[in-house]
């Protein structure tokens, strides 16, 4: 087959790990950086150029498109979707997963396992805002924060209104949530790769932090993750229509609870917590699925 990877750098662990794996199984690939392919979205021929040639003949394209390129990246994505090229994820369910709200949302409605969450822009009752996820301690988020930050516990409802005024001052949307104190400042990664948790592991946040981002300090460890956990993890990928993501969770006194989805899941701290080869369980994902015409979406 051949295999077009949408990223912005070949350099990155998880764009070489997707290379290796798909050579290594006897397929040509290549990295292609969203952001300098052009388009022709003429009637009946959409096209790819890149660097002056027209990309042609792709089955499949891994998009690893960072959150801030998801604009330009799901437009290129869909473009590949329109050449009837078989996308790992789809470009709508890229979009679907980059915004926190549509995503919370839809996972609630299907009744999915969620910390108590209010979110507003410029809120005029912060205290029932607040009443909402039953007062302090509570965890405050810009929605438009990675990799934790932006993210902050305030113990006290004072502490609390205070946080969320500044976040207004920025002019921002912001989440508040409950604390999950019972996490006890770990979370669990769930790798689904088509319908399978192919390896979880669990995130401890450095002494004194409650966020357990690898990016703040956090450390990961293979992790056993029970039945339910598993079962949570499927249905919110299947919910939010991804078929590879790491499923966020934390372990709350009413069972687990979905933290976020994310479909462009890092292989570097999966891989080495589970010694798996995550990768080559990708591109056996793409043999089977990459036949023509299996976009459903078409990009529409
Ligand atoms: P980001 O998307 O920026 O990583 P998250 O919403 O995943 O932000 O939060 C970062 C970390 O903070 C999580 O990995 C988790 O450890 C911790 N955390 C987030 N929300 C809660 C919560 N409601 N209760 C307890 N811990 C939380
Ligand atoms: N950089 C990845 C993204 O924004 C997140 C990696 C991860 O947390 O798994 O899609």
């Amino acid at each position: 087959m051949k295999i077009a990877i949408l990223s912005r750098n070949p350099k990155l662990y998880s764009t070489r790990r997707l290379v290796e794996a798909a050579r290594n199984r006897g397929h040509e690939v290549r990295v292609v950086d969203a952001l300098r392919c052009y388009m022709n979205i003429a009637a009946h021929n959409p096209q790819i150029h890149y660097r002056g040639e027209v990309l042609e003949n792709f089955d499949a394209v891994i998009p690893r498109i960072g959150a801030s390129v998801t604009f330009y990246g799901t437009a290129v994505l869909r473009q590949f979707e329109m050449m009837n090229v078989y996308p790992l994820n789809e470009s709508v369910a890229i979009s679907r997963s980059r915004d926190k709200l549509r995503s919370l949302q839809l996972l609630s409605r299907r009744g999915i396992g969620l910390p108590v969450t209010s979110f507003a822009h410029s809120p005029d009752d912060i205290e029932d805002l607040l009443s909402i996820v039953g007062g302090a301690p509570a965890v405050i988020k810009l929605l438009e924060g990675t990799q934790g930050v932006g993210v902050v516990l305030a113990e006290t409802n004072q502490a609390a209104e205070s946080v969320i005024q500044a976040f207004m001052g920025l002019k921002q949307h912001i989440l508040v949530q409950e604390f999950i104190k019972e996490a006890k400042g770990s979370d669990i990664r769930a790798f689904v790769v088509g319908g399978k948790v192919v390896a979880a592991m669990m995130r401890q946040a450095k002494e004194g932090e409650f966020r357990s981002n690898l990016h703040r300090g956090g450390t990961a460890t293979l992790c056993r993750i029970t039945p339910e956990e598993r079962a949570t993890a499927l249905r919110a990928a299947k919910v939010m229509g991804l078929n590879v993501c790491g499923v966020d969770l934390l372990r709350s006194n009413h069972g687990p609870v979905v933290m976020e989805v994310n479909s462009s899941p890092g292989l570097e701290g999966i891989e080495a917590a589970s010694g798996k080869d995550i990768a080559d369980l990708i591109i056996q994902f793409i043999e089977k699925n990459a036949k023509p015409n299996r976009t459903q979406t078409k990009g529409q």
